[in-house]
């Protein structure tokens, strides 16, 4: 006999027992020898446990929906332009919210447009500020084309327009912004020169200690206020270096980008901070509508007319004439 040092345990419950029982007496064999025929020549593999079992089979079964979903929305175009380029970037100029993207016939995306958030919600809170995603697409590609196209040849003219242009915005607020600083701080001084008279004069009999102690109190608490408003103001004034970082910032990465086809979403993101809608109107019948451009680092970009590069064309050539 050969030696049998494999141990196999079964465990029935009553249904299966009484199954193998009838099963054992029909075959007229000892129980154990009725299993040993059985399981001869069978491979036994160690089964995984129950749960894995219903998991591979719960897969299957979704793995067939899934893929029926799939083909149903690929065949409605329901992956094609579920989003838009510029989704969260454009902004309502009246109201101030978002404007949500609108594509509901996926397959036409031509209609794909964009509409105040805020409209869109209750309609009286404000206007539609409807405009097409071609629309929006058309010009922000013309108008980085433009300017990508200027910036290379006529770079030092572009920087100096960009910089007259912080200038006239900011320098009226700039010098309101530093008045108020320089007062700021020095108020601050004067109020501890203003506590050491009061003081002195309080010493020598000439103010009360009732008094000097409601002035100081007073004073100190202006002192305070003033003295806790003073980081935020600094930082505003430095916000005019940070502008002139990020014009060159700006200058630099447009240099690089020589030969723009199409808006890419790295393309868009990288240069584009916000897109200001304004509500359309009708001028002798036409439609227009207004949107303002924010380049990050720059703002609103201030392009050369036509003249201008024209002048510093001219300008070049005389300087390659005369060298
Ligand atoms: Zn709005």
């Amino acid at each position: 006999m050969r030696k049998r040092n494999n141990r196999i345990v079964f465990y029935l419950n009553d249904e299966e027992l009484t199954a193998l029982t009838d099963k054992v007496q029909k075959s007229k064999f000892p129980r154990e020898k009725f299993i040993r025929i059985t399981l001869a020549n069978k491979r036994i593999t160690e089964m995984p446990p129950v749960d894995y079992g219903c998991l591979v089979f719960e897969m299957r079964r979704a793995g067939q929906n899934l893929h029926r979903l799939l083909v149903i929305a690929t065949a409605n175009h329901f992956f094609e332009a579920a989003d838009s380029l510029f989704s969260g970037m454009l902004f309502c100029v009246d109201c101030g919210s978002k404007l949500n993207y609108v594509n509901e016939d996926r397959r036409n995306r031509k209609k794909a447009c964009f509409i105040c958030s805020a409209y869109r919600n209750e309609t009286t809170r404000c206007s539609s500020h409807y405009i097409r995603e071609e629309i929006i697409c058309n010009i922000i590609l013309e108008t980085m084309q433009r300017i990508f196209r200027s910036v290379q040849p006529f770079e030092d003219p572009f920087i100096a327009k960009q910089r007259e242009q912080f200038g006239i915005e900011q320098k009226r607020e700039l010098n309101a912004r530093k008045r108020a600083y320089d007062k700021a701080v020095s108020r601050v001084k004067e109020i501890d020169a203003l506590i050491q008279r009061m003081y002195e004069d309080n010493v020598k009999g000439k103010l009360s200690d009732e008094r000097y102690a409601t002035l100081s109190s007073s004073l100190e608490t202006e002192q305070k206020d003033l003295q806790a408003k003073l980081p935020a103001m600094e930082e505003e004034l430095n916000r005019q270096v940070d502008q002139e970082e990020g014009l060159q910032r700006f200058i630099a990465k447009a240099k690089q980008i020589t030969d723009l086809q199409e808006l890419t979403p790295e393309l868009v993101h990288e240069f584009i901070e916000k897109i200001i809608v304004h509500e359309k109107k009708y001028l002798d019948g036409k439609r227009y509508q207004v949107i303002d451009i924010y380049f990050y680092g720059v703002g609103i970009i201030k392009e050369l007319t036509p003249e201008e590069m024209e002048a510093e064309f001219q300008k070049l050539a005389k300087q390659e004439k005369s060298a």
